[in-house]
């Protein structure tokens, strides 16, 4: 790892980098146009398989672990390094953004969580059932898959994270956008309006798509919490790529997923294509016909 060689060569210059959403403090600015994310061996292993993958285009170049104050970290290409102070979005693929491993942990000590019964309370008074309001609390499992359903992750397949356009701060209220017309509201919020930049985000996640029903990678990968990262620029310039493979694991040998089949505890699916198949029709019909 840390080969130097794989080095892009781009005269180093001061890198602009700023971070739409995720754990702050995870990341660092490294030299010639790298981001440096705190080491996580998943995402390590992950990025090693992309690079050998056709998705490589689609995913951020990997360049081994580098150290920093006694840290290990992985290092990528910065995505923001050919765009000109871009607008930036994350957006969560998936059905699910919690691994079936996280629910069989959540399940083994099935103790009712007071703390939880009150953030569902404080999000929906509704939320509980009679038996969660006698007990006030809820079991850990059951509060997972119930805020997954406040967004449009359960409904749609994928969520916006939050966005940072050009001269604005970041947003990042969209815990509850979870209709068609919300997301196409916040989309087209992003995107100025501007169907220049639709078109150009359309035809790369047509490509994408075309990719991932070829690749071995995402066949044999149960992909969760995994971002689709949106930049466009007011050159017009648009681009996406595959980020955070944080909580990407490999399958056994014998499982491939199709990830658009729906999620059933044990199957692994994660609805990703699923996803990717909404986005791309609700983006579609922001367009003139
Ligand atoms: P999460 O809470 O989603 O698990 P995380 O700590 O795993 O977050 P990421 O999702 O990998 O972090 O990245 C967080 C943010 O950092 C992204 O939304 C994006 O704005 C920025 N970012 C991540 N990777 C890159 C990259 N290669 N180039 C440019 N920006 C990036
Ligand atoms: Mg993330
Ligand atoms: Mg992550």
């Amino acid at each position: 790892c840390g080969t130097s060689s794989l080095l892009p060569m781009t005269p180093k210059k001061p890198q602009q980098w700023l971070q739409v959403v995720g754990h702050a403090g995870s990341f660092h600015v490294g030299d010639y146009g790298t981001l440096l994310k705190r080491f996580c061996e998943g995402e390590q292993q992950c990025y090693l398989g992309l690079m050998e993958d056709v998705l490589k285009p689609f995913v951020p170049a990997y360049h081994g672990v580098v150290q920093r104050d006694e840290q290990n970290y992985n290092m990528m290409d910065n995505l923001l390094t050919h765009f000109n102070r871009p607008a930036i979005m994350d957006c969560k693929m998936g059905s699910r953004t919690y691994l079936e491993g996280e629910l069989l942990v959540a399940r083994e000590r099935p103790q009712p969580r007071k703390d939880m019964y009150e953030k569902m309370v404080a999000v929906d008074p509704e939320a509980p059932t009679v038996q969660e309001r006698a007990q006030q609390a809820v079991l850990k499992t059951r509060y997972m898959q119930w805020r997954e359903t406040l967004s449009s992750t359960t409904s749609l397949g994928f969520r916006i994270e939050g966005f940072k356009k050009s001269n604005e701060e970041c947003h990042t209220n969209f815990k509850r956008t979870k209709s068609r017309e919300q997301v196409v509201e916040a989309l087209d919020n992003f995107v100025d309006a501007n169907k220049h930049i639709v078109w150009g985000y359309l035809r790369r996640l047509k490509k994408l798509r075309q990719i991932l029903e070829a690749s071995d990678f995402f066949r044999t990968h149960e992909v969760v919490g995994s971002s689709l990262l949106f930049l466009h620029d007011w050159t017009g310039r648009t681009g996406v790529w595959m980020i955070d493979f944080g909580k990407t694991e490999a399958l056994p040998a014998h499982l491939t997923l199709d990830h658009r089949t729906p999620w059933v505890d044990g199957n692994r699916e994660d609805g990703y294509l699923w996803g990717l198949d909404n986005l791309i029709d609700i983006l579609t019909n922001m367009l003139p016909l």
